[in-house]
């Protein structure tokens, strides 16, 4: 799951970075309206928390590019407490959610939740995937009714792969789920997690298949294709 954080305010942004980053997102800061205009444009992002005060850009204005071009990449507007109009025109703009400064940073990622949520999975957070079942909400899993422990990376790893099931899926393509900029990530961890995780699944016959050239595939046991 990788998030861009749109906010000018270095310490405020840092708090929601640590705390995001250890919760398992892959993070992105940008500190101005023009260089989240950008990355918007050009990058895959699941969720972008949008400032509206904005050097550079302002963040409304940031919000009305990024749906004129069509995208629709969910988006949560940080505002101040009196600001009730921003928080209106946010919306009208096509925000999907607002959180009011200061935040709590546990409410945000609830925020957070909710709104990738809803657009990954039709609102169910749980995904079950042959001997495999996912609450993406509470963040745990279970293989055969056991539980699951899997490191923040692991886990955003199979996450991933789960929501795309049956789909090959590049290894760039996780790499770029991983990664915030700025962050180091070899296409040899993504293969360590991946072999990591192969280790995990692999008893209970769910199979992450490598297509030569082309990426990975996640398999359930042929005796649960009926269901
Ligand atoms: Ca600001």
């Amino acid at each position: 799951m990788r998030i861009l954080i749109v906010e000018d305010d270095t310490l405020l942004a840092g708090g929601i970075i640590g705390y995001l980053k250890q919760a398992g997102y892959a993070v992105d800061l940008a500190q101005n309206g023009d260089q989240a205009d950008s990355w918007l444009a050009r990058e895959h992002y699941d969720l972008a928390i949008l400032d509206l005060g904005l050097p550079k850009l302002d963040g409304t204005e940031v919000l009305r590019k990024l749906r004129r071009r069509g995208q629709t990449t969910p988006v949560l507007i940080l505002t101040a407490r009196d600001a009730l109009q921003d928080r209106v025109k946010g919306l009208d703009l096509g925000a999907d959610d607002y959180i009011i400064k200061p935040i709590a940073l546990a409410e945000l990622e609830a925020r957070i939740r909710a709104l990738t949520r809803r657009g990954q999975s039709g609102g169910n957070p749980q995904i079950s995937y042959g001997p495999l079942l996912l609450d993406t909400s509470a963040k745990r899993a279970w293989l055969n009714d056991a539980p699951l422990e899997l490191p923040a990376r692991e886990w955003s790893v199979l996450e991933f792969l789960l929501t795309r099931a049956g789909r090959i899926i590049s290894k760039e393509q996780i790499l770029q789920s991983l990664c915030g900029w700025g962050e180091e990530i070899s296409a040899n961890a993504v293969e360590a997690y991946i072999s990591r995780l192969r280790a995990k699944l692999e008893p209970a016959g769910v199979h992450i298949r490598t297509v030569r050239g082309l990426g990975y595939l996640l398999e359930k046991p042929n005796n649960e294709t009926r269901s």
